[in-house]
């Protein structure tokens, strides 16, 4: 079954997204680092007629890269090439990809950490020199051919910071680390997303969806589209503070955003009593696989202090003890 608060993207859910995804900086909100030195970078490299450099976003799913990048290409009036990274198998994928693009034009590349290590080798000189080698046939008849390409911005979207190589790293001018949003910031997105979808919101209800929203935008408007859905079967005009918190208890989601997975992942490194749990033991335990534990599940996780992340593995902090009602006996072992 799908999860409610899954942070990927439904497969129903492109359009629906696409439809409320902000154009302007003005409807992005959040953020408010990355906004600021991103526009003067903009408008620094708009002065000099010039791409801009080539760009980094880390940050768990559904926080903003792919929406962030799209604002760029519309402030830079350039043109935009989205792909996922899994999609460029062959090194004939990415030069076909590299040798469409136009002068200015950004390229977005997104989970980037999944680039096998041959076609990382190809983008190297396309992202430092705007030049792509190819080599034709093999052994000592073997030749290389350059093509120049023209000047492009990459954008690239990982959740993995760890994952990605240091040469592919470092060949990005600019890293932005994007953060959880704070539950009045996901109301503000909420209000802003129903105002489009033609629905009043009440401000309480906004926040009531905000705050079990894991502080990621997508989770946000995923939950709006659920509890609009109970509004219209009410024949409600506007979507009131008691629907909403109806609609939330029924798809399950508790206050803090958790929902069962979570609860059975805390529990666990809860009974554990301090012994650290290695990642592949907590995907054994829960039968999920070791990737959504770590982009989907830990983040939110972690940057809330309910669990810590040793050398030896993941902890339960004393947040986690208090949430399980574990006895003191419990924690004994550990504080
Ligand atoms: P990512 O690329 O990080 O997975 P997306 O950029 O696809 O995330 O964001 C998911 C959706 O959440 C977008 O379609 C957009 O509508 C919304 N969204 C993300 N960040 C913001 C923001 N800062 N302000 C308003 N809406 C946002």
């Amino acid at each position: 079954m799908e999860r409610i608060i899954e942070v990927e993207k439904f497969s129903e859910e492109s359009s629906f997204e696409s439809s409320l995804r902000p154009l302007s900086w003005k409807e992005y909100i959040g953020q408010e680092k990355i906004k600021k030195n991103l526009q003067i970078f903009i408008e620094a490299a708009k002065k000099r007629g010039e791409a801009l450099d080539h760009t980094l976003f880390f940050g768990p799913p559904g926080l903003g890269k792919t929406t962030l990048a799209t604002i760029i290409a519309n402030q830079m009036q350039s043109a935009i090439k989205i792909i996922a990274a899994p999609m460029i198998e062959k090194s004939g994928d990415l030069a076909a990809v590299l040798t469409n693009l136009e002068e200015g034009d950004i390229l977005f590349i997104d989970e980037i950490h999944r680039l096998s290590p041959a076609i990382e080798e190809i983008l190297y000189p396309a992202m430092e020199d705007f030049r792509l080698d190819i080599i034709i046939g093999s052994g000592p008849a073997a030749q290389t051919i350059k093509i120049d390409l023209p000047r492009f911005t990459l954008i690239g979207a990982t959740t993995r910071a760890g994952m990605l190589s240091h040469p592919l790293r470092d060949r990005f001018g600019m890293h932005f680390r994007l953060e959880f949003y704070k539950p009045q910031e996901l109301a503000k997105i909420i209000a802003n997303a129903a105002n489009k979808l033609g629905k009043a919101i009440e401000k309480e209800a906004a926040l009531e969806i905000a705050k079990r929203s894991r502080g990621t935008p997508r989770i946000a408007l995923r939950l709006l589209r659920r509890v609009r859905d109970f509004a219209d079967v009410a024949n409600e005009k506007s979507i009131n503070v008691e629907r909403t918190l109806e609609a939330l208890e029924a798809l399950g989601v508790d206050e803090r955003g958790f929902d069962e997975l979570d609860l059975r992942l805390l529990k666990l490194l809860a009974e554990a009593k301090g012994r650290p749990l290695g990642l592949s033991t907590i995907a054994a335990a829960l039968s999920e696989d070791e990737g959504t534990i770590e982009d989907v599940i830990e983040p939110f996780l972690l940057a809330n202090g309910y669990i810590e992340r040793t050398a030896r593995g993941r902890i339960a902090t004393i947040k986690t003890y208090e949430l399980l009602k574990l006895s003191p006996k419990m924690q004994s072992t550990l504080f």
